[in-house]
């Protein structure tokens, strides 16, 4: 990589305050509109959520791109800017970078399913365009100056700039390097921030079923129910742990649970979970029924419907309970949930720089010329499916076009 740093301050026309998705593509995007472009990371690498993206698999879009798969805030925002680089812009970026994809249900990966190949093409386009990078460069001050910016580290190094980006991303994760910090950046221009709080992330409960089936995985239909009504619902695994739950259901509907539990500050929120969603409430009366006659035990009465474990949580906790109890719980088991993961196991970040004070068109600030956003730091949050990722590219590419 190219460094920046020489004895005299040196003077680009583009800084980007962070390395992640967003902050390369708004780099080769700067670079390739004829930008002198750095790049500002404060790890020893770029890139490196996109690294441990989709399992190691990356994730990168999604077959059904488009605002309805994201919060509702940041909805017009995301609209206008897939309008400038939406699928099929993102899907040629990475094809004439040399990345081949391929499709599995309507997520997109790439044909390796290596995130180190989505990586590696961005990086060699990278070297390809000179764009410089300076690794280890902590931003913690942009103060302005007469002829534009001074992006400042917490170790000394500074650069000068007419028109800076900030892509440090949001707070999930923090080990791999966007812990908020680009937050306070953010404030010193007077944005508002969204509280940010933990999004796609385990839900932490005592239900004693957690308790008897840790380590079960089954697939199901969660929702989240919110004051008594059904705000998400989603089918897929539920995995029950030591803490609670976990699996691709409960990430789906965690962030409603989060926002009320870690924003609004609820002592509790509640699940509920249909853990036979293959079989109807009738149905189900019917066979629990049918097997009581046959003289099956508490101990054996799933069989063959639910994993061998739940003999378990019929032994200790259904005996002598009701058909009409039994079926109950398993079509609609509600769980008490007391508080969710942290950063360190939330994918996304719900929450960060109100997007009200952003231009739709160009990501611009409203409050500062010049300066601009991308990526996750926006309160801009995508289902899970590809729509995060896709979302960094297209807001770092649009971004990087700067004005
Ligand atoms: C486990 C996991 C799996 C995921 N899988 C997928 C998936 O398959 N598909 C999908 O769409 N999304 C996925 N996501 C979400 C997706 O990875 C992120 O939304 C996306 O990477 C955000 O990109 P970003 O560039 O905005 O932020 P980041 O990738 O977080 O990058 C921000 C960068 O800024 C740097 N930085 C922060 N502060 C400063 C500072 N003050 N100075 C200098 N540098 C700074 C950080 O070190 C970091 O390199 C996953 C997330 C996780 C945690």
């Amino acid at each position: 990589m190219i460094s920046a740093i020489n004895k005299k301050m040196q003077k680009f026309d583009t800084v980007i305050i962070g390395g992640g998705a967003a902050g390369i593509v708004a780099a080769i995007s700067a670079r390739r509109s004829g930008k002198n472009v750095v790049i500002c990371e404060k790890m020893q690498r770029l890139g490196k959520k996109i690294l441990i993206s989709g399992a190691g698999r990356c994730n990168i879009s999604n077959l059904d791109l488009n605002e309805a798969h994201y919060n509702t805030e940041g909805r017009e925002l995301v609209k206008s800017i897939f309008s400038r680089f939406g699928r099929e812009k993102i899907e040629n970026f990475f094809n004439e970078l040399g990345l081949k994809l391929g499709s599995e249900v309507s997520m997109i990966f790439p044909a390796t399913d290596q995130a180190a190949s989505v990586l590696r093409v961005l990086e060699d386009e990278l070297k390809a365009l000179k764009v410089a990078v300076e690794l280890d460069f902590e931003v913690n001050n942009i103060a302005g100056s007469p002829k534009g910016f001074i992006v400042k580290s917490r170790n000394g190094k500074s650069i000068m700039c007419n028109t800076v980006i900030i892509t440090g991303g949001g707070k999930s994760y923090p080990s791999l390097g966007s812990d908020g910090s680009c937050y306070v950046l953010a404030s010193s221009f007077g944005h508002k921030i969204t509280a940010p709080i933990p999004s796609a992330v385990p839900l932490v409960t005592k239900d004693i079923f957690c308790h008897l089936l840790q380590g079960q995985k089954i697939q199901c239909v969660a929702k989240a129910v919110i004051g008594g009504k059904v705000k998400k619902e989603t089918e897929g695994e539920l995995l029950f742990t030591k803490y609670g739950l976990s699996g691709t259901a409960i990430l789906d509907i965690s962030e409603d649970i989060s926002i009320i539990i870690n924003r609004l500050g609820a002592k509790f929120a509640q699940d509920s979970i249909d853990m036979v969603p293959f079989i109807g409430a009738d149905e189900l009366k019917e066979e629990i029924i049918r097997r009581i006659n046959k003289g099956f035990t508490e101990e054996n009465l799933m069989i063959g419907i639910l994993p061998n474990k739940f003999s378990l949580v019929f032994r200790d906790l259904f005996k002598g309970a009701s058909v009409e109890k039994i079926v109950n719980v398993l079509k609609d088991k509600r769980f008490d949930i007391i508080d969710t993961k942290s950063w360190n196991e939330a994918e996304f970040t719900s929450g960060g720089v109100n997007v009200k004070d952003i231009k739709e068109s160009t990501l611009e600030s409203k409050l500062k010329k010049s300066v601009y956003f991308a990526g996750e730091i926006l309160d801009v949050n995508g289902e899970r499916g590809g729509y995060n990722l896709a979302w960094a590219w297209a807001s770092g590419f649009v971004a990087g076009l700067t004005e």
